[in-house]
């Protein structure tokens, strides 16, 4: 389905939707190309000459009716969520609650969009900087989150007066339908809101190189937001980037051990370790390694993998066969260089269907040679390096490319301020497994991105500043 300048257009090419807990084709939803979206950014451009002109509190109120929809839907939605994703549906139901308290926040913010008064250098000036809404802005959001995502970059974007075209992961289009039923249950004009579903290299074409958009927000893999900010650059747009990470999860001698394991258990399980911001390597301690690993194996064992809809499932399947994949390479790799399986190390074949699993694995005596140590994983794998003092974590912690999110573990006062200094990593979580909140920026240094969302660096985005001088003779 593709929802166009408040109408929804069921007829149409077709792709279908796959349960990746079964393998089995769950829905099927008309597709847009280059055409649809051309369409949906003339009538964005449009929508967008009176959208930015509402006061922003009546925006802040079209806001809070999708909050109060989304709210009676969430059942509905955290399934979807687990029905196209995987995710067990408790964490789905967590998702639904994100999305909800990002739309909350902008639906707020909406009325406090301030500009400033700036001190002349004469006295027959006046001199004031406006905030303006951006623009037309393309939105093209990824699988793992698939409902969060969206309303993550739509909410501070229809706050900050721009209209949006939303491209959702060919992967997950049901819960992107989902919100946008919401958005049209809402009454938000017309044109305000549109959703394309597609072909992501065509669509990606046109929102790149039409010049009526003015903003591109992405969240993804590096290697497309590279691209994407290459095609954007003609036109000279602003870009958002929230792309791939890698993020250390350090365990100091003095760390409490099993605080540590439940912080790596939470970081690297949850989504099935699919996240931007999922611990990638957890290094610890010489003197602990051994205690550390003997624990987190331990847990680990404990988890239930399975279809997310049944009852006290903690780990669900990854998005498909080609992710299933490249995990398993990626253990087999870690164990041809003398990595030892402590826990897992196989696809997970379930008892019905064929969905696509990977066991929650831990490998000790991890090594920088392992592909493991710098590519993404994206999987439920735990790999542990051991170390033998600070210079030498830090150094190996902050990595080349990525810069995302790093977690460090010590009752240290002193070495948890000197980590959070020295980490190169857009967010730090000291002795804190879970540093995301609506009002905090979440995002990324060096190839993990540029630019924010959540609270008001969020809202930044989607404006520009006006200045203007006033001579009053
Ligand atoms: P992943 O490998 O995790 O799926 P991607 O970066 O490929 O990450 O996908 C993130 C989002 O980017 C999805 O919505 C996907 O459809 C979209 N995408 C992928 N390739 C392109 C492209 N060439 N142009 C525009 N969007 C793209």
């Amino acid at each position: 389905m593709l929802y166009i300048n408040g109408e929804w257009i069921t007829d149409g090419n077709k792709m279908d939707v796959i349960n990746p807990a079964t393998g089995k084709v769950i829905d099927s939803v008309t597709i847009g190309g280059r055409e649809e979206t051309k369409e949906a950014i003339t009538h964005a451009t449009e929508a967008f000459k009176t959208w930015k002109n509402i006061p922003g509190a009546k925006r802040g109120r079209y806001l809070a009716t999708v909050v109060k929809l989304m709210r009676e839907k969430r059942e509905i939605l955290a399934e979807t969520i687990t029905r196209e994703n995987g995710k067990p549906f408790s964490d789905a139901r967590g998702e639904v609650r994100s999305a909800i308290d990002y739309l909350e926040w902008y639906a707020e913010e909406a009325k406090r969009l301030y500009g400033d008064t700036l001190p002349a250098s004469q006295v027959d000036k006046h001199l004031m900087v406006l905030r303006e809404p951006i623009g037309v802005s393309a939105a093209i959001t990824p699988w793992n989150f698939p409902l969060s995502m969206i309303t993550r970059k739509i909410a501070p974007a229809l706050a900050a007066g721009c209209t949006v075209v939303l491209k959702p992961a060919s992967q997950t289009p049901l819960s992107a339908i989902k919100v946008f039923e919401c958005f049209h249950e809402a009454g938000i004009p017309k044109g305000v809101v549109n959703l394309v579903i597609g072909p992501a290299e065509e669509i990606g074409k046109e929102m790149t190189s039409n010049p009526d958009v003015r903003k591109l927000t992405f969240t993804g893999s590096t290697a497309i937001g590279k691209k994407l900010m290459r095609d954007a650059a003609d036109t000279v747009k602003k870009v958002s980037m929230e792309l791939g990470g890698h993020a250390p999860f350090i365990v100091f001698e003095d760390a409490d051990i099993d605080e540590a394991v439940t912080g790596v258990l939470l970081t690297k399980f949850k989504n099935s370790g699919q996240t931007c911001i999922s611990t990638n390597r957890i290094y610890v301690a010489e003197s602990i390694v051994e205690e550390f690993g003997k624990r987190l194996a331990q847990k680990t064992a404990e988890l239930r993998i399975g279809n997310g809809m049944e009852d006290g499932v903690d780990v669900g399947p990854v998005i498909n066969k080609g992710a299933m994949e490249k995990i398993a390479a990626q253990v087999e790799d870690a164990v041809k260089n003398n990595g030892k399986i402590l826990q897992g190390g196989n696809i997970h074949k379930p008892e019905e269907g064929s969905g696509y699993f990977y066991e929650p694995t831990v490998i000790q005596y991890a090594t920088e040679e392992m592909q493991i140590a710098t590519e993404e994983t994206f999987g439920p794998v735990a790999p542990i390096f051991p170390f033998s003092s600070e210079e030498e974590v830090i150094e190996k912690a902050n990595h080349k490319q990525y810069g995302l999110a790093a977690y460090c573990y010590t009752k240290d006062m002193g070495c948890g301020l000197r980590m959070m200094k020295a980490l190169e990593y857009g967010i730090v979580g000291i002795n804190d497994p879970a540093p995301i909140v609506i009002q905090a920026p979440f995002g990324g240094v060096k190839e993990s991105g540029i630019g924010k969302e959540g609270g008001k660096y969020g809202l930044e985005e989607y404006m520009e500043e006006k200045f203007v001088s006033i001579g009053m003779k």
